[in-house]
């Protein structure tokens, strides 16, 4: 069968691939990809950025944003032939650390944790892949193919339950602004969260019209693409989604007292710029800001992210998806082509 795989760390080493059936030590039950969406991470590895191939192997299936069709799936399981699912990124260190021990791996603590198509285990860009019940999301069929965007939206369900529980450390902490930094796939669905809270939501990016301009407004937010007009806003909660040094500098001190930053962006090391430390410092103390890193999702996130999609509009999400690529042609889906806000693989 037909697989994306990549040598990590040597760059434009990416491939259609045969590969072998995926062994049962990966899992029950077995699912049939329907699509595949392309993030950053996933170009990252194919420039030989990031990600790590299984031990003893020398090849990384890639791709962990997945959707497919349960084929076969033990009674038990609560997973029946036909079903619709997308298979969660992380797993447990085995030691485990606390949290890993707790169902929260997203908060693992030693490192140790492997992720389907990043770190040590392979990914769901293959026709038929095995997977752990456990690690399995059923979703609503009538999401159909929007349910690619299930893990991305996992992403943000963290962020937004840990801002929510930084914010309880303070009676009567009720946010009432938001800024999302990037119109992306992973601010739209920040921003598309943040409007589901009932926020007053405001998104900065650099493009001046297009279809990421008409996604925000369309969710009834407001569009910003001068930094300068963010400026005086004072959002009580803003949201990084750029991962661009610049912009996560602009952000450093930005918000309303008692204001929570969160980044969720990776970046590469290397920018560096002159912070007034002192004068930031004393916002943050003062104001007492917190600014946090969020990373990945745990089961209850994706349970989170499954509700928010229910409830979004079918075809604000649908107008999130702007290229489909066949598998035949699945090099396409990891160029950058103007217009792109979510690219997915098409396994059918
Ligand atoms: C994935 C996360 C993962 C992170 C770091 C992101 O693209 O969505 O699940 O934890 O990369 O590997």
């Amino acid at each position: 069968m037909r697989a994306i795989t990549v040598l990590p760390g040597v760059a434009n080493s990416a491939r259609l691939d045969d590969v072998p059936e995926p062994p049962l030590s990966d899992g029950t039950v077995l699912v049939r990809t329907v699509a595949l969406g392309v993030c950053g991470t996933d170009r990252e590895i194919i420039s030989g950025g990031y990600g790590y191939a299984p031990p003893g192997q020398q090849r990384l299936i890639l791709g962990h944003e997945s959707l497919g069709h349960v084929e076969v799936a033990p009674a038990e399981s609560g997973l029946a032939p036909g079903d619709l699912v997308v298979g969660i990124v992380r797993r447990p260190d085995p030691v485990p650390c606390p949290a890993c021990a707790a169902g929260e791996w997203d908060m693992c603590r030693n490192g140790r944790y492997t992720e389907r198509g990043i770190k040590e285990r392979h990914g769901y860009g293959v026709e038929r892949f095995r997977i752990e019940p456990e690690f399995a999301i059923k979703i609503d069929p009538s999401l159909g193919i929007l349910g690619v965007l299930l893990e991305p939206t996992s992403i943000l369900a963290k962020a937004w339950d840990h801002t929510q529980r930084i914010g309880r450390r303070a009676q009567g902490w009720e946010p009432k602004t938001l800024l999302v930094t990037g119109a992306g796939p992973v601010g739209l669905l920040a921003a598309l969260m943040g409007v589901q809270r009932g926020l007053d939501v405001h998104v900065l990016d650099r493009n001046k019209a297009g279809p990421k301009v008409e996604l925000v407004r369309a969710l009834g937010a407001t569009y910003h693409y001068d930094p300068s007009d963010v400026e005086e806003l004072k959002p009580d909660v803003l949201m990084e989604c750029t991962g661009a040094p610049p912009v996560i500098r602009d952000c450093l001190g930005a918000t309303a007292p008692a204001g929570i930053i969160c980044l969720a962006g990776v970046t590469e090391p290397g920018s560096k710029f002159e912070i007034d430390i002192g004068s930031l410092n004393r916002t943050l103390v003062l104001d007492n800001d917190v600014v946090f890193g969020s990373v990945n999702a745990n089961r209850r996130h994706y349970q989170m992210a499954a509700d928010a999609l229910a409830r979004a509009d079918k075809d604000w999400l649908a107008r999130m998806i702007t290229r489909r690529v066949p598998l035949e042609r699945w090099s396409e889906a990891l160029e950058r082509r103007p217009g792109d806000i979510k690219v997915i693989i098409d396994f059918q």
